[in-house]
């Protein structure tokens, strides 16, 4: 679903308890959470003593061949695919993250992003603790560590001093805790397949492995997947969540149901609110810019009544747009994925839905095509809000300057990418769109209005130094 390697998502994680042969399972789990990731794949599994885990970096099909599975023996695990928006893509990095001295702890995945982890590590690294990655996410097994009392009683005094956006499985001697931040930034739900117990980022990947969906992990709740069956506890919970109306408008599975909503319906809503807002005089049909806008077109064309027409296909054997040295390989490397239909284009004027603009390089690489491919007039329409500013809780786009609206009006974005004209979804038609009211959403990226503040020092990197890749060893 990811178009370039230029831009990031969130990760996506899964667990399960109780289960003959999990490693399979979270395998089969991690191929449906695949959008989520792509840069680092892993697995954990126990027993309850003993612990097996295989990590790599790539999509899940080039780390797990079946001499790495095979040994992944348990009765439970934790899996995790990998995106990085806190510290760099390499190997240190990738999850799950295994713990060694910690008690009670085995393995941790996380999906989102601590902001105040700088503040936090400096004062563990004052102590003495030594981190071994530049990641977020083992913040969160050093402050475990520090506390006192029962693990539940632990986590909550942990998640009381972190800040930002954390989705995240347990592994356990006893079992698989999952836990979500007090705002539910990141979505997180709870499925069963005969006596095993699941958690998983989104529900396609309980569909995958024919697990009945039960329901969401509650913001700020904490849940253990154990022998007495589901055992949960609140933690800190803010009145409103603050939902990540992204995952509605482009990451997450059109097949999934997230936040307990389904994301298909809401993606086509969308796409009917652009219709009503911005209609097209004399256009001869919809095409989608495949596969992310394809829901919205398809809202779109039944808002229009303008007639849907697949005019570029998508290469379905081909997965990131890898990042190519020579602009020109590069170029070429957008038609290698999406190529129009000439056919279908050639004279005609064409409304051209996606879900959104990011920084608008790889709509300009598409326009060009449509045009060489004989399109008359383009009009471009975007499922959502110019993306203004940068996400801090989890998702890669995180500086100012690489969100071409963030420094262009709609007029000068139209341009850059070619069209002829270009209409955005206003704030109203996307609220329109959603299941739940405005103020249960965090729209940051659309507002600039941040749930949890962020602090100056926080950025991708903001672990690396001296930068990693400038570390050498003898
Ligand atoms: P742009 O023209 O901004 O370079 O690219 C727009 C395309 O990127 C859209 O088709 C959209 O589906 C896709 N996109 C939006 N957000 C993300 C993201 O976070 N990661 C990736 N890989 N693609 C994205
Ligand atoms: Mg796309």
């Amino acid at each position: 679903m990811s178009d370039s390697s230029s831009k990031k998502e969130a990760c996506g994680i899964f667990g399960i308890y109780g289960a003959e042969d999990p490693a399979r399972l979270i395998h089969l789990g991690l191929y449906a959470l695949q959008h989520r990731g792509q840069e680092s794949a892993g697995i954990v599994v126990s027993d309850g003593n003993t612990v097996t885990a295989h990590k790599g970096m790539g999509l899940i099909s080039d780390v797990f061949k079946e001499e790495n599975l095979a040994p992944l023996k348990g009765s439970m695990g934790i899996g995790h695919v990998r995106y990085s928006t806190t510290g760099s893509s390499m190997l240190r990095n990738a999850q799950p993250f295994l713990v060694e001295q910690i008690d009670r702890i085995f393995a941790l995945g996380h999906n989102g992003n601590i902001v105040n982890v700088t503040k936090i590590r400096k004062r563990l690294e004052s102590k003495g603790a030594i981190f071994q990655t530049s990641t977020d996410s083992e913040l969160i097994a050093h402050l475990v560590l520090h506390k006192k009392g029962s693990l539940s009683e632990r986590l909550i005094k942990v998640f009381e001093e972190l800040r930002g956006a954390w989705s995240v499985v347990f592994l356990t001697p006893e079992g698989i805790i999952a836990t979500r931040d007090p705002y539910g930034f990141r979505p997180l739900c709870i499925g069963r397949k005969g006596d095993a117990l699941i958690f998983a980022s989104e529900t396609c990947a309980l569909d995958i492995i024919e697990a009945e969906y039960i329901r969401d992990v509650e913001p700020g709740e904490i849940v253990l997947a154990d022998h007495n069956g589901l055992t949960s506890i609140q933690g800190p919970r803010k009145q409103t969540p603050a939902m990540c109306i992204f995952e509605y408008i482009y990451f997450a599975r059109p097949d999934s149901m997230i936040f307990g909503n389904g994301v298909y319906r809401v993606r086509k809503q969308l796409g009917f609110q652009v219709a009503l807002e911005s209609p097209v005089e004399g256009a001869d049909m919809v095409v989608p810019m495949p596969a992310s806008g394809n829901y919205a077109a398809l809202g779109y064309s039944q808002g229009s009544g303008l007639p849907f027409e697949y005019g570029v296909i998508r290469n379905h054997y081909v997965g990131r747009t890898f990042i190519q040295p020579s602009p020109d390989i590069r170029n070429l490397g957008v038609r290698l994925k999406l190529n129009p239909v000439r056919e279908i284009l050639h004279g005609k004027s064409v409304v051209v839905v996606d879900d959104s603009i990011v920084r608008g390089t790889t709509s300009k690489l598409r326009t060009r095509a449509l045009r060489e491919a004989g399109a008359r007039e383009i009009h471009m329409k975007i499922s959502c809000p110019p993306i203004r500013y940068p996400c801090f809780y989890g998702i890669d786009f995180s500086s100012k300057g690489e969100l071409i609206a963030c420094s262009k009006t709609v007029d000068d974005v139209c341009e850059f990418i070619g069209a002829d004209s270009l209409a955005y979804l206003s704030l109203e038609g996307m609220f329109r769109a959603m299941p739940y009211p405005p103020s249960h959403f965090c729209t940051a990226c659309f507002t600039g209005k941040y749930p949890v503040k962020i602090n100056d020092e926080f950025s991708k990197t903001c672990l690396e130094s001296p930068p990693m890749d400038s570390v050498r060893w003898p």
